[in-house]
C-alpha cells in the first residue's frame, strides 16, 4: 500500500512515555504483527518519516501501533498529541520479522519492542500455540496485556536493565515444548538491546541467526 491517509480511532497511554494508536485498516491492507508501516508527518512544510511496528494480534478493522515517546524527538511528541478522528499517512506493510503461524514463539523485547512482542504472543495463544515473553524495560508498558497472556499460560519475565537477560531467556526457552530448534525466536528493540539479546540467546543455547529480528535503530 502506497502512502494512504488513515484515521486514528483511539489513542491510549500504555505506560510511562508510551502510547498505543489504533488506526482504521484500509481496504487493501493486510499484515501480521511484527510487520511495520512507514508513517509520514508534515510539520511546517517539513516531511518526517518514521517506522512503527504493528502491535495488535490482527489488523481486522483497525490495527495498533505502540510508540515510545522521546521528549527530545521530532515526531513522537507530535504523535502523542493526536486525537481520535485525526488522519495520519502510512504506507506498507514492510519487514520480514513477523508472525507466520508459528506454534511456539519466544519473544524477546526491549523498550517499545514489547509492542510487536505482545501482539504476536496474543496471536500465538489465540491460534492454539505456546509462547514465552522476555521483556526488558526500567519503565514497563502494556502491563495489563502481559498479565493477560501470563494468565492464559504464557511464561512472562519483565526485567529491569540491571537483571540478567540470559537467565530469563533460558527459563523462557525451557517452558516451551520440544527441541530448542522447534521454537521461533522473535527479537524487537533498539540496536543496543539487540546486542544484549544476541548474547543472551546464544548463552541459552538458541541460534540468533535463526531468530526473526527487527532493529528499531
Ligand atoms: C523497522 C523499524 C521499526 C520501528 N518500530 C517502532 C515501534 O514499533 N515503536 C517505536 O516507538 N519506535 C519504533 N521505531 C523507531 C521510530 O521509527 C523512531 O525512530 C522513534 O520513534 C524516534 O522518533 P522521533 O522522531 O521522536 O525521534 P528523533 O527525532 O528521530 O530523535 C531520536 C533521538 O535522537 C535525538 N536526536 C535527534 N537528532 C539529533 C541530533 N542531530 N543530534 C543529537 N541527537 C539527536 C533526539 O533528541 C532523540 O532523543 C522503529 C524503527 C525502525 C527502523
Amino acid at each position: 500500500m502506497d502512502n494512504t491517509a488513515v484515521t486514528v480511532t483511539a489513542i491510549r497511554e500504555v505506560g510511562p512515555n508510551a502510547i498505543a494508536l489504533d488506526v482504521e485498516t484500509p481496504a487493501d491492507f493486510d499484515a501480521a504483527p511484527g510487520q511495520f508501516v512507514k508513517l509520514v508527518l508534515t510539520v511546517d512544510d517539513e516531511e518526517y518519516s518514521r517506522f512503527y511496528t504493528i502491535s495488535s494480534p490482527t489488523v481486522e478493522e483497525t490495527f495498533e501501533l505502540t510508540v515510545g515517546i522521546d521528549p527530545g524527538g521530532d515526531v513522537t511528541p507530535l504523535l502523542s498529541s493526536l486525537s481520535p478522528g485525526d488522519d495520519i499517512v502510512v504506507s506498507g506493510p514492510y519487514g520480514n520479522a513477523y508472525y507466520e503461524g508459528e506454534t511456539q514463539g519466544c519473544l524477546v523485547a526491549g523498550g517499545p519492542g514489547i509492542g510487536p512482542a505482545i501482539g504476536i504472543a496474543e496471536r500465538i495463544l489465540a491460534d492454539g500455540g505456546t509462547t514465552a515473553v522476555v521483556y526488558r524495560d526500567d519503565e514497563p508498558i502494556h502491563e495489563d496485556r502481559l498479565a493477560a497472556v501470563e494468565a492464559d499460560g504464557a511464561f512472562v519475565a519483565v526485567l529491569e536493565e540491571s537483571e540478567s537477560l540470559s537467565t530469563a531467556v533460558n527459563s523462557a526457552l525451557a517452558t516451551l515444548e520440544g527441541d530448542i530448534g522447534d521454537v521461533q525466536l522473535f527479537v524487537y528493540g533498539f540496536a543496543a538491546f539487540l546486542d544484549d539479546a544476541m548474547t543472551a540467546i546464544e548463552a541459552a543455547g538458541g541460534e540468533y541467526d535463526r531468530a526473526k529480528v527487527e532493529n528499531f535503530g
